[in-house]
């Protein structure tokens, strides 16, 4: 399954419109054609107001009456549907009488149709429903909880249940905090750890919001009307009844809370959903291909919303279907998480020795902070460079966390590593600065598609995007010339360059739309029509050998030593190496890469070593010890980017700048110097959220147009500006063909949108826009950033304007609020400098 930005990025860079179509667009487009409204009625109202745990516990004293008068209820429409039946039973919906008849639902058991009093299964959800997830997991009992619940999973083969894991979503999705959301997490994995250890892989799946690492290309491929049909079969919901829920909540995973709630049923016995089965049915879904592939997709949708017991696990089901979980639990989190996990716990027969929990509870806040550190690098450093979990989570079973780790679970040939990230840069003479006194390479930006290639021994080849995608069938004509690079002495590698549209003829880069114009898939060599050339510029694996500890001066000579080129189709990125003293030649390099339509320079430390005084030294390199004790508290913990790492010398600590390849990091060793940034500072990417009718001339497009940025925490897009400059005639017309009224990409009111305002249509979020602006200003309308740099106020820009279109960025890679917040704050730092500055000036010409 692939995240929905994923989604969307693969179908705007095909061209292609999107394949399934948007549950919020099935849904309006039934209530167009149903337009009397049905809401079931709403009988229950105490129970519709508790939460599942309250009515869970509710649940159990009334049955553990029930169940000692010795009775069990008999079969009947229940007049008074409550939370307690859907906590417990898998229903028939009632079927309005003016709507079609629902195909035969499958009954989750054969139905004796009386409500099970047994004790295991009320028990189940009561412990599950209650855990404390979100204790410090310094004090929750794991082992204990895992005991109870293995001895009730026994019933059902020993597999957790669904409801531990909605448990864990509710509590995550219950909080700000991003320490309880890590906790729960941690808490919630060590439960399965010792108590069904063969839960954790398809539980860290599903929490992740994927069934598949991003290069296995499994998609659940399901459009939003599977999910409205089974809302509507299962809950016994009219279209109209769909449409209003969704029009209140805005999101289908509310939408089936409240159906689920309202739902007027007959009692079967209940049918716990497992982790394991959720998962098995969603990799079904995917599997599932051909004729006959809708229908079967369609019964396992049914299916699961069918064995939902209470209304958080419908929520939860669908959220996952429609692949927004919304728990603010990124990969980040995961990672802290699995590594936080198992430190504590490890499964029954592990042989790796952990520390018992008495010996981490008597730890001081900073030892423990360092312990986990210790172990979040670990496997946040074996995840960038193997990001699969199939892999990952095995290995942490049986070996823990310790540095093997990135042996067994390491670089590896067709599996794809986190690329390295460059800096931004304003203009040259701050990379200068930043570089002041280190030897380094500036090469030429290209403007093309980043592209990782693999080569194994017998010349199989694999090529990755810098989103990990399998691009492998995008570009049969790189895949054909790439054993033939290989020199003498090279067998297999892993190096990586940027694809370029080229004229075959001249060798002139063309520009990235041309590149655009390829198909993604199934491209026959004899009919390519995108002549690409890949212009290499880094190698990180060779013969069966890791480099990414080798100086880049080191990896580059191989690179260029090693291999062959290849008129047109394969060379290297043209470059020269300089020092801060030649900022002369720097500048005409620059200039000589706009002129041959790249996108600027990248500038890149050649070596490990800092020079001082002109003397070369080698640079002690340890991890930012000042994000230790912040990581037990709060924020650097789950940044995107790696610490920063520093050099520890006499005491001192400087900034080193490590020259070896790292994967997932964006480090100052490599610097981005964009022709855009030589007049403006800085460019955001931002989410078209929203638009208004325009005025005149602009009557018939969308202007000015909302923009957001994202909240990764909350996963909520936070209004940030209108904007209604940059834009061409032609765009303005494409933007209102895209977002046409009625059409899929217009949406009604999104829950996950924050903006008080009330804009004529709302987008549904799919692309992301460069936007340039003068500067960042407090704002008390839009709330983008609210918290961070101001209790009441959020931030806005002022003067934005329009650049272009990210194709090759999707939603979950725009602008986030805390690095705006940053911006914020730089700026505010520069103002006080420059303030500084003006006043010395003016002091030195004597104004004081
Ligand atoms: P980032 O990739 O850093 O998150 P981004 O997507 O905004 O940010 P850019 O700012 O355009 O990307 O710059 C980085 C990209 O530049 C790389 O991912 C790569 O595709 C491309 N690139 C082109 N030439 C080079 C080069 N010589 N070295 C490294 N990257 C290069």
């Amino acid at each position: 399954m692939s995240s929905p930005a994923k989604k969307r990025k693969r179908n705007g860079v095909d061209g292609s419109p999107q394949k399934t179509r948007s549950i919020e667009s099935f849904f309006r487009g039934q209530a167009a054609r149903q337009p009397e409204p049905q809401l079931q009625p709403q009988s229950e109202v105490t129970e519709q107001t508790l939460s599942d745990e309250a009515l869970a516990r509710k649940l159990q004293a009334e049955w553990d009456q029930e169940g000692s008068s010795g009775g069990s209820s008999s079969t009947k429409n229940q007049p008074v549907p409550t939370e307690r039946e859907t906590a417990t039973s898998s229903c028939t919906p009632s079927i309005p009488a003016d709507a079609t008849p629902p195909a035969p639902v499958t009954p989750a058991t054969p139905t004796k149709n009386t409500l099970s009093l047994q004790s295991s299964a009320g028990t189940e959800d009561s412990i599950s429903l209650t855990v404390p997830f979100d204790q410090n997991p310094q004090t929750f009992d794991a082992s204990t909880y895992a005991t109870e619940l293995r001895s009730q999973w026994a019933s059902g083969g020993g597999d957790a249940s669904y409801a531990l894991l909605t448990r864990a979503f509710v509590l995550a999705n219950s909080t700000t905090s991003r320490i309880k959301t890590v906790d729960t997490l941690v808490n919630f994995l060590r439960v399965l750890i010792e108590g069904d250890p063969s839960s954790l892989l398809p539980a860290v799946w599903l929490a992740t919001n994927s069934i598949s690492p991003p290069f296995d290309e499994v998609e659940l491929g399901l459009g939003g009307s599977s999910i409205s049909k089974a809302l509507k079969k299962v809950y016994g919901l009219d279209s109209q009844s769909l449409k209003t829920l969704y029009d209140k909540h805005g999101d289908a995973g509310d939408v089936a809370f409240e159906a689920k709630k309202r739902q007027t049923f007959t009692l079967v016995k209940p049918k716990p959903l497992r982790i394991k089965g959720v998962y098995q049915s969603l990799l079904k879904i995917a599997m599932s291909k051909g004729s006959g592939s809708q229908e079967t997709k369609q019964r396992i949708v049914d299916k699961l919303l069918q064995d939902t017991r209470g209304a958080e696990e419908s929520r939860y089901i669908v959220r996952t279907l429609v692949q927004n979980l919304r728990i603010g639990a990124v990969k980040t989190t995961m990672l802290i998480a699995l590594a936080r996990a198992f430190l504590y716990s490890k499964p029954t027969g592990a042989v790796y020795e952990i520390r018992s929990q008495q010996e981490l509870t008597r730890l001081k806040k900073e030892e423990l902070a360092e312990i986990y550190n210790n172990a979040e690098e670990i496997v946040k450093a074996s995840y960038a460079r193997h990001p699969d979990y199939n892999d990952l989570v095995p290995c942490l079973m049986e070996i823990g966390v310790t540095e093997e780790l990135l042996v067994r679970c390491g670089l590896a040939l067709h599996i794809p590593l986190r690329p390295m990230l460059g800096s931004i840069t304003r203009d040259l003479g701050d990379m200068l600065t930043k570089l002041q006194g280190r030897d380094f390479s500036c090469e030429y930006k290209y403007d093309g598609q980043r592209a990782q290639v693999h080569c194994d021994g017998k010349g199989k080849v694999s090529i990755f995007s810098r989103h990990l995608e399998l691009m492998t069938e995008k570009y049969p004509d790189l895949v054909s010339i790439v054993p033939q690079i290989r020199g003498d002495g090279v067998s297999s590698f892993i190096l990586e360059g940027e694809v370029v549209a080229v004229d075959q003829k001249t060798g002139d880069l063309q520009p990235f739309q041309t590149l655009t114009n390829r198909a993604k898939k199934n491209v026959e060599i004899g009919s390519i029509t995108v002549n690409v050339c890949l212009f290499a510029f880094d190698l990180m694996y060779l013969n069966g050998e890791s480099l990414l500890d080798r100086p880049f001066r080191e990896r580059r000579e191989l690179l260029r030593s090693l291999f062959l080129e290849i008129h047109n189709r394969f060379t290297w990125v043209k470059s020269i190496d300089a020092t801060s003293a030649d900022s002369e030649i720097v500048l005409e390099f620059f200039k000589g890469a706009t002129d041959a339509k790249c996108e600027g320079i990248m500038v890149k430390a050649l070596d490990n070593t800092i020079k001082e005084n002109g003397k070369a030294e080698s640079a002690q390199i340890i991890n930012d010890a000042t994000t230790i004790s912040e990581n037990i508290g709060q924020s650097n913990e789950l940044s995107e980017t790696a610490p920063a790492q520093s050099i520890k010398e006499k005491g001192t600590r400087r900034k080193a700048l490590l020259s070896t390849y790292e994967p997932d990091k964006r480090l100052e060793s490599w610097l981005k110097v964009k022709k855009d940034y030589s007049t403006s500072s800085e460019t955001l990417d931002l989410i078209p959220v929203a638009g208004w009718h325009g005025q005149g001339r602009k009557a018939k497009w969308w202007s000015p147009i909302l923009l957001a940025v994202r909240n990764p925490e909350s996963g909520v897009l936070e209004a940030v500006t209108k904007c209604m400059s940059g834009f061409t005639d032609k765009f303005y017309q494409s933007n209102k063909d895209k977002y046409a009224e009625r059409s899929p990409n217009v949406i009604s009111r999104p829950s996950w949108v924050d903006y008080n305002g009330e804009p004529d249509v709302w987008f549904e979020p799919q692309e992301v826009w460069e936007m340039a602006f003068a500067d960042i200003t407090l704002s008390p309308t839009y709330p983008a950033a609210i918290g961070l740099v101001s209790e009441e106020r959020g931030l806005s820009l002022r003067f934005p304007r329009f650049l272009k279109v990210r194709e090759d960025k999707s939603i979950e890679e725009a602008t986030t609020s805390d690095y705006l917040a940053s911006l914020w704050r730089k700026q505010a730092e520069r103002t006080k400098e420059n303030d500084s500055h003006l006043y010395e000036q003016q002091e030195g010409l004597g104004f004081q």
